[in-house]
């Protein structure tokens, strides 16, 4: 039984549950759908945080430490720190969330829970009445440690959400593009994610509209998916096509009266493009290409392109390598905001954790054998090998920093080298595969299957099996607005370094977003973090530096000391 639904067994205690009576359920609103009190729910109180009219300033002394390895291998260590000072607009204004791909599973989805979540629409199950909310999403559903009450000396918890003004996802105004005209009402129902009770009440509210006609070349992804592909920008003008997506953007600001937009890619996985110098190498390139209509310019970057044009956010949900250099640098020049790539929903969520938990722990993974099956589109188009290749790719680096951290458990490029005399370019890695296969019969409720196999004290041997089943789309959809939440949040965001000069908004690559992407796109030459624990403190921390307080300080002295 899912735990948000309701059990009308007496004695069943669930705190998320609305009791079986409750007739009136539009009053009851969700922990994860509440909204954050008028002024919100923060103020720090100290001389390093200021609220003002139009924000909130914060200083904050970014502490760190060099290391330096001597002649004799001996490491000297240097505290560093710099200081910088936060500024967040706090007016939020009228959001709107564009996705590519509209019509598909996940986008059905994330229409369907923000229009549920809207209008309170409950509905029955086998089990009892189920609210709408937004379980799963890390903004609105987890929640920080901020400090200690004093009187207690309890820990204080408050949802991501409370920590900074950030756009409710009942306020967005969502639409965007399909290459499936299918309308959206008639394209949950393809999607088979949601109840029946659910899906009737939301009919009327979905009834007859459509997404936006898209941008097809079919070479760029499954040739299974030919037959959903009536709804197209015509020609084979991509110039043309990307003023189209352009005016798109504009039109759709416009007419919803939007203060900012968020525009974020979760239709099909495309092949690899191919990176070619002189074509998508650089961002003067890379404009030059799309006006030559040049084979190796995808869909997905022409979105990208036409989003940083626009000066609003992209996100890539796919695996695809939408992010070629020269939109990379595209993006720099004018100084807009891109994130990616891949939802990290199932498997490379539990896997990123478990094996952090096992090389932390000092044992050594040797294998990691992934095996999934899925029965909905996204595995159809999947099933042909180009674009496999681009999810084994994104699935693939997971583990890579956590077992490059260990260099007492696995032997680093340069202790191969020496011992090969050959020259090693990657360090000693675990046997590491993932497959797909698509079964229909499974529908949107992907089976992820991962053994583990690991080196023990004196040569022993552990074997670890997870059997995981996904339900894709209620995985990633929340992380659709935790993606798009936090991207919006961003775009308010400006610092400067010390406490004078201008103010400048944060790099292009929004590497904060990481905790949600599976293979995250970071500032070029910079390192990859795929812990999920990391990743989640470099999101907590900087929001707490937002406001001016330290990261989360678990060292937790008043306990350890007399
Ligand atoms: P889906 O196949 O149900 O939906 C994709 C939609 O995109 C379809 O409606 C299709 O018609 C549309 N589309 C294809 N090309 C398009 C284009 N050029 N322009 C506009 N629309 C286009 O798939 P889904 O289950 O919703 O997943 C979407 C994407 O998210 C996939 O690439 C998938 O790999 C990725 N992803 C999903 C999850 C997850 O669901 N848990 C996790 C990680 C990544």
């Amino acid at each position: 039984m899912s735990p948000t639904a309701l059990d009308p067994t007496p004695g069943h205690i669930d705190s998320f549950s609305l009791p079986a009576t409750t007739n009136d359920q539009s009053k009851v609103v969700h922990p994860s759908a509440r909204r954050t009190p008028e002024g919100g729910l923060i103020k720090v109180e100290s001389e390093s945080t200021s609220y003002e009219e139009e924000g909130i300033r914060a200083k904050f002394t970014d502490r760190g430490a060099e290391v330096v390895k001597g002649a004799d291998g001996k490491l000297t260590v240097k505290k560093t720190e710099k200081n910088f000072e936060f500024f967040t607009k706090s007016k939020v204004g009228r959001v709107g969330l564009m996705l590519v791909g509209l019509g598909g599973n996940n986008g059905t989805t994330v229409l369907a829970t923000h229009l549920a979540n809207k209008h309170n629409i409950s509905w029955r199950t086998k089990n009892g009445v189920q609210q709408p909310n937004y379980i799963g999403s890390v903004v609105r559903a987890s929640t920080v440690r901020l400090g200690i009450d004093p009187e207690t000396g309890k820990d204080v918890f408050v949802p991501i959400s409370d920590m900074l003004p950030m756009v409710h996802p009942n306020d967005f105004v969502i639409g965007g593009w399909d290459i499936s005209s299918l309308p959206l009402d008639k394209a949950m129902l393809r999607a088979k994610v949601l109840e029946w009770d659910l899906q009737r009440q939301l009919i009327p509210l979905m009834d007859g509209v459509k997404p936006m006609p898209s941008i097809y070349y079919p070479d760029f992804i499954a040739a299974n998916q030919a037959d959903r592909a009536d709804n197209l920008i015509p020609g084979d003008d991509k110039a043309a096509h990307l003023e189209h997506i352009r005016a798109d953007i504009r039109q759709f600001k416009a007419d919803n009266e939007l203060d900012s937009v968020v525009v974020l890619w979760t239709a099909n996985t495309e092949r690899y493009a191919d990176i070619i110098p002189g074509i998508n190498d650089t961002a003067e390139n890379l404009l030059k290409a799309v006006e030559s209509s040049h084979d190796e310019v995808s869909p997905s970057t022409v979105f990208a392109i036409a989003s940083i044009l626009e000066g609003v956010p992209f996100i890539n949900g796919s695996p695809q390598n939408t992010f070629v250099p020269g939109c990379i640098e595209l993006a720099e020049k004018h100084k807009t905001f891109i994130g990616g790539d891949d939802f990290k929903s199932g498997q490379t969520k539990v896997k990123s954790v478990l094996a952090e938990f096992l090389v932390n722990a000092g044992i050594k993974p040797l294998s990691i054998s992934s095996y999934n099956h899925l029965g909905n589109n996204d595995g159809k188009n999947l099933s042909s090998q180009r674009q496999f290749r681009s999810k084994e790719i994104s699935k693939s680096s997971v583990v890579d920093d956590m077992v490059a951290a260990n260099h007492v458990l696995y032997k680093t490029a340069a202790d191969l080298t020496k011992e090969t005399g050959e020259i090693v370019k990657k360090g000693e890695h675990p046997d590491h595969i993932v497959v797909i296969k698509h079964v229909p019969a499974v529908g949107d409720s992907k089976r992820a299957i991962d053994e583990y196999y690991s080196e023990l004290l004196m040569g022993g041997r552990n074997v670890m099996n997870i059997f995981n089943e996904c339900e894709d789309s209620l995985l990633a959809t929340p992380l659709i607005f935790d993606l798009a939440i936090l991207a919006e949040l961003l775009t308010r965001v400006t610092y400067r370094e010390g406490e004078a000069g201008e103010f400048q908004p944060l790099y292009s690559v929004l590497s904060l977003l990481s905790y949600m992407l599976k293979a995250p796109l970071v500032k070029p030459g910079t390192d990859v973090v795929n812990s999920l624990n990391r990743q989640r403190n470099a999101l907590e921390q900087f929001l707490k530096a937002c406001i001016g307080l330290e990261g989360s300080n678990d060292l937790l002295l008043n306990t350890r000391v007399w």
